[in-house]
Formats: C-alpha cells, sequence, structure tokens
C-alpha cells in the first residue's frame, strides 16, 4: 500500500441526516481515508444535534468555515411541522443551508456533472449550463405573517436618523397573509462580482434575469447593480475574453435556455436559483449528478450535493433494504472541497487525488456500471447496482489510476 497523501490545513466537514448521512460515512471508508491522512473539524449538523445544540452547531460550523476556508457539507434535513414531530424537536429550526448562507454570505455554483451515456431531456443542450445563484436574503430571511382579520399593512422603515418611511402594503378586509424581505447592495454587488469571475474564469457568457418590470424597484435594484458593475470593472475584460453579459427578464430567459445549446453561466436571484437549478439538473439527468459550491466574497468555499437526504430511500434502508442511492454528487462534494484545499495549500497530491477520484467515477458510469435513477436514463448497456456496490467498483477504478 502507498503511503497516505498528507493535508496541511483541515477541512471543515459537516456531516448530515437520513441516506446522505449513510452514503458519507461510506465515501470516507472507501474512498477517502485509504489514500488520504484525512483532516477535518467535524461538526454533526445531523438534526438530533441541531435540535439538542439549539441550533448552535450550525454557526459554530460556519463560523469554522471562515476560520479554515473550505468546507464539505452533507445533505441536512430542513425540519417542517412532519419533521418536528418525526424528531420530536423544540422547534421548526431554520435550514441549516440557509444559516450558513447568511453568515458566509456568496453565490452558490451549480453545474451539471456530465457522462457521455446519459443525454440531457433537452435536445440541443450540448455543453452545461451553470446556475449562479444568489445565496443571501430574499425569502430565505424573511418575516412572515398571518393575518387573522380586517387592517392595515404597512412596510415601514425608521431611518437611525428618526426619519421614516412608510408605504401601504395592504388594506385587509379579512384573513390573510403577509411577507417582508430584504436584501443588502453589498451582497447583490458581492454576488454580481462573483458571476462576473466565475464567467471570466470559465469564459462563458453570463446572463442575468429577473422580474424588474413588476418589482420596479427590488428586483429593478439587482439590475442596476450589475450594469454598474459590470460597466465600471468588467466590460473591458468581457470583450477581451469574447464573452458576453447580458440582462432579460425571467420569463424571456426561461424560454431562451430551453431553446440554447448551454455553455453558459445563468445568475439567479436567491429563490429562482433554487427552483431553477432542480429543474436544470432534472434536465441534464438527475439532482444526483449536480455539483454545488458556494463561494462567498471573502474567498471561502462549502462544498456540498444539490439533492437532499433522500427520505424514501432512508427509510428503506432502516427497513434493511440495500438501496441503489447515487452517491456521486456527494462525493464530488468532497472532490471538490479536497481539490480546493490542494490548491490552496499547494498540496498538488492532493488535486491529482480528486482529478483521479472523480474520473474514476464518470468511468465507471460510462461502463454501463450505475445506480438505479441513472439506469432510466442511460443509453447502451448497463447493470444496476447498489451504493456499496457502486462504490467498489469506483475504488477498482480509482486504484489502477494511482
Ligand atoms: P431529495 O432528498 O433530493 O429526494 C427527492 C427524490 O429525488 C428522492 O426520493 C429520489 O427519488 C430522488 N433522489 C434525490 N437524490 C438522489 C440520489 N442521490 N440518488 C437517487 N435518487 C435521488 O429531496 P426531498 O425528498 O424533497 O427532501 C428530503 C429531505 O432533504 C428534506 O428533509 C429536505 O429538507 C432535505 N433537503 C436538504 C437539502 C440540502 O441539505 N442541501 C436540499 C434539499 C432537500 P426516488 O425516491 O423516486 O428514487
Ligand atoms: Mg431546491
Amino acid at each position: 500500500m502507498q503511503e497516505k497523501i498528507k493535508m496541511n490545513v483541515p477541512l471543515v466537514e459537516m456531516d448530515g441526516d437520513e441516506m446522505t448521512r449513510v452514503i458519507w460515512k461510506d465515501i470516507k471508508d472507501v474512498l477517502i481515508t485509504p489514500y488520504i491522512d484525512l483532516k477535518t473539524v467535524y461538526f454533526d449538523l445531523g438534526i438530533k444535534k441541531r435540535d439538542e445544540t439549539e441550533d448552535q452547531i450550525t454557526i459554530e460550523a460556519a463560523e469554522a468555515t471562515k476560520k479554515y476556508g473550505v468546507a464539505v457539507k452533507c445533505a441536512t434535513i430542513t425540519p417542517n411541522a412532519q419533521r418536528v414531530e418525526e424528531y420530536n424537536l423544540k422547534q421548526m429550526w431554520k435550514s441549516p443551508n440557509g444559516t450558513i448562507r447568511a453568515i458566509l454570505d456568496g453565490t452558490v455554483f451549480r453545474g451539471p456533472i456530465l457522462v457521455k451515456n446519459i443525454k440531457p431531456f433537452v435536445k440541443t443542450w450540448e455543453k452545461p449550463i451553470t446556475i449562479a445563484r444568489h445565496a443571501y436574503g430574499d425569502i430565505y430571511r424573511d418575516a412572515e405573517m398571518i393575518v387573522g382579520k380586517k387592517g392595515k399593512a404597512e412596510l415601514v422603515f425608521a431611518g437611525e436618523d428618526g426619519q421614516v418611511q412608510k408605504e401601504l402594503i395592504h388594506d385587509f378586509e379579512g384573513p390573510g397573509i403577509l411577507l417582508g424581505m430584504y436584501n443588502l447592495d453589498k451582497s447583490i454587488a458581492s454576488f454580481a462580482r462573483a458571476c462576473f469571475n466565475y464567467a471570466l474564469d470559465r469564459e462563458e457568457d453570463l446572463w442575468f434575469a429577473t422580474k424588474d418590470t413588476i418589482s420596479k424597484k427590488y428586483d429593478h435594484r439587482f439590475k442596476d447593480i450589475f450594469q454598474e458593475i459590470y460597466d465600471k470593472e468588467y466590460k473591458e475584460k468581457f470583450e477581451a475574453a469574447g464573452i458576453e453579459y447580458f440582462y432579460t427578464l425571467i420569463d424571456d430567459a426561461v424560454a431562451r435556455v430551453i431553446r440554447s445549446s448551454g455553455g453558459f453561466i445563468w445568475a439567479c436571484k436567491n429563490y429562482d436559483g433554487d427552483v431553477m437549478s432542480d429543474m436544470v439538473a432534472t434536465a441534464f439527468g438527475s439532482l444526483a449528478m449536480m455539483t454545488s459550491v458556494l463561494v462567498s466574497p471573502e474567498g471561502y468555499y462549502e462544498y456540498e450535493a444539490a439533492h437532499g437526504t433522500v427520505t424514501r430511500h432512508y427509510y428503506r434502508y432502516l427497513k434493511g433494504e440495500k438501496t441503489s442511492t447515487n452517491p456521486v454528487a456527494t462525493m464530488f462534494a468532497w472532490t471538490g472541497a479536497l481539490r480546493k484545499r490542494g490548491e490552496l495549500d499547494k498540496n498538488d497530491d492532493l488535486v491529482r487525488f480528486a482529478d483521479k477520484l472523480e474520473k474514476a467515477a464518470l468511468n465507471t458510469i460510462e461502463a454501463g456500471i450505475m445506480t438505479k435513477d441513472l439506469a432510466l436514463l442511460a443509453e447502451g448497456d448497463k447493470q444496476i447496482v447498489n451504493t456499496m456496490e457502486f462504490l467498489e467498483e469506483v475504488n477498482e477504478r480509482l486504484k489502477k489510476s494511482l
């Protein structure tokens, strides 16, 4: 056996829930710790621990990411009423991803993991479409209210200088609902810069879309900030690189995306990015074949899978069934984090290992060996395997390449 690859600086490891928690450990046991002298600072973001610590553990994990720079996160349960009952929770804790993003700020880039034997549902898509999701504010940090009776709702801003701005929202005749949300110029500007930089990095066009015709102040502000920063800081660089930035309405963007051949970055506001990345991922094949990384303006990175905790598979696992859950996205979260750690620490062995592990996974699928979700999509010969068998097949190929 070769000597294990050393790490100088630890990764921040955020464990999670259900099926992905099971896969998390399997990936480490089969594909990582046999080859790497793995150093991590471990945070258990599983729902029990979050409940036990009043969600402090999530905040600590985000703070640790600021300290060490690179994190890898397992999918976690975002509690709803049903989960509160299922896990007997003290409270309906906020989305851990929402909490982490609020602390780190930044932009989430999500792109498909392409393999030769899976063709996108959209026939014209030849190249990947990367979604850049603003990861701060809007409905993920909103205040909501259920209104039970007749009355007036107003938007009120009390300036520190004593000045008050007021706007009527609605004169309620009866029961209804209310929502207040916000964003910050600073966060929008760093979102814009992250997108422009990423586009230059990949030499791909950047598209941005909102609903500024309806949201004449809120969405319009996003549009203006992007344009100002583009004109001042990026226009020349884009022209030199032969790439384009363009803004359009979100409904127009959706139509154009479907007719496009791919190969661009689509910048989306927080909610649009949440929804559109699921759509784009599914159209490229599967949510389980999607990478996701949060890049903060200070240059902190958090890698995760784009899918959830795969609850339905977990319930089958609890009954003793071997499930065919696709571990690729979670694996790529690990390789993404290890590669970035390697780049930052000038640890070439770590970078090479990440490359080889990804290659081994793609080769396995291209050889026709895959989990059930992909078998429905793939062309040619295929052999459906369970998660552990898949990881072992990847390991066989990894061993040969090392
Ligand atoms: P999900 O876990 O992504 O799963 C939805 C369905 O998609 C699964 O039932 C499965 O379909 C398929 N799927 C997703 N990932 C797969 C994989 N790796 N391999 C094979 N099939 C896969 O979404 P959900 O059921 O809506 O949410 C479950 C929990 O995850 C919720 O508690 C939610 O809060 C949480 N969540 C967390 C994150 C995050 O931490 N980033 C993101 C989204 C959701 P079949 O059952 O048909 O096989
Ligand atoms: Mg989503």
